[in-house]
């Protein structure tokens, strides 16, 4: 795909400069020696001399896994995964929490269920995956890594509070990445709850209720009082219905880190949202530039597991460095490969990173000027 120069072109051809400008000349192109001759001149011009060109495809960048292709025969249905948004102490956190001791079945020692940063939840037969990481920045960081995990968002909006600055935030994030909006008008238990006034304000932000002749659900609760949470996850199950949601378990693991951090005895440990195929233990995975084999994994009952299918969430041990929220993660053949692709990624980011401050101590230079 490169340029060539008319000395490099005529080398190739194994003929003289001169008559390759020549043929040039005779093409309409003036060109001298040290200039360079577009792709499509260049195949012209060798034509002209008899040699066949084939134009290869550009190549592969070394940093980049391809994304396999996943025939539509072997979709199968997968659950939903949910974020929670909303303003701040407008009960994200606790709905969560109050969903969760309501409809997690606890594991046999006296429940205590492990904090992996995402939860499945199991009604009446059909699982929901909660992202636990409630807040926009999550969100955020995740898009801007280019990683789409939600399928459903839950809006939080306090009754007795109204519509705020991050409420109008998080739809926007919604919106923006085209996720069908739940609203939860929470604290409907509060004196001072008006569900009415959240549905006007809402409406003047173009999200209308059901039965104010829009297609907006919205399903008043109380985290605090476990009130409206059966209807809440009931709409999830039925917006989830609507959007048929599909991956296929029988290939490679692909996931997102929800997120990571470095334990003193385990070391590197993630939690991996798996998204298509299944994660095993034993797999090969690279993950941002981080690298490895899944050594255990733990899924969000604390219980060890062997494999990991789509829309489960699972904290996975064995990677060599801790990756960031929103990294891909993907299972790979070849560990040599795996480590050369997650090597090149970090050399990748550090000239990046030592570009970007650089610049920023450039622009402090000018700013003391
Ligand atoms: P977050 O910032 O959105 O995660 O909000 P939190 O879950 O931390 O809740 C903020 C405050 O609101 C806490 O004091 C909660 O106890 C309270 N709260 C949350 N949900 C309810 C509710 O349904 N009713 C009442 N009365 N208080 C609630
Ligand atoms: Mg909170």
């Amino acid at each position: 795909g490169e340029p060539l120069t008319v000395k490099e072109l005529a080398g190739k051809l194994g003929r003289e400069v001169s008559e390759v400008i020549k043929k040039l000349m005779m093409l309409g192109v003036m060109a001298s020696i040290n200039q360079e001759v577009d792709l499509d001149t260049a195949t012209i011009l060798a034509e002209e001399f008899g040699v066949k060109v084939e134009v290869l495809p550009p190549e592969e960048d070394p940093t980049e896994i391809p994304e396999i292709e996943d025939d539509p025969g072997s979709l199968l249905p997968r659950p939903p995964v949910v974020t929670i948004m909303g303003h701040v102490d407008h009960g994200k956190t606790s709905l969560l929490d109050a969903i969760r001791q309501t409809h997690v079945t606890a594991t046999e020692a006296g429940g205590i269920t492990q904090h992996i940063g995402a939860y499945q939840v199991n009604y009446q037969g059909k699982k929901i995956v909660f992202l636990d990481t409630p807040g926009h920045e999550a969100f955020t960081a995740m898009r801007a890594r280019g990683a789409q995990v939600t399928d459903i968002a839950i809006l939080v909006v306090a009754a007795d509070d109204g519509v705020m600055p991050q409420t109008i935030e998080a739809i926007n994030h919604a919106k923006a990445a085209k996720v069908p909006i739940i609203v939860a008008i929470n604290k409907i238990d509060r004196p001072g709850a008006n569900p009415d006034r959240v549905k006007q304000q809402l409406a003047e932000h173009g999200l209308i209720a059901e039965d104010w002749g829009g297609d907006t659900i919205m399903v008043p609760v109380s985290a605090l009082k476990k009130t409206g949470l059966a209807d809440l996850l009931e709409m999830i199950l039925l917006v989830a219905e609507m959007q048929e949601l599909k991956a296929n378990p029988n290939r490679p693991a692909y996931g997102t880190i929800i997120e990571a951090q470095l334990d003193k005895g385990r070391g590197p440990v993630a939690t991996v949202l798996v998204q298509k195929g299944t994660l095993r233990v034993g797999d090969i995975i690279i993950a941002g530039t981080a690298y490895g084999k899944v050594r255990a994994m733990v899924n969000d009952r604390g219980d060890k597991v062997k494999k990991a299918e789509p829309a489960t969430p699972v904290e996975v041990l064995g990677l060599s460095d801790v990756p960031q929220a929103g990294d891909i993660l993907v299972a790979v053949d070849d560990e040599k490969k795996a480590r050369s692709i997650a090597e090149k990624r970090l050399a990748k980011k550090r000239s990046e990173e030592l570009q970007q401050a650089q610049k920023v101590s450039l622009d402090d230079l000018f700013k003391q000027i």
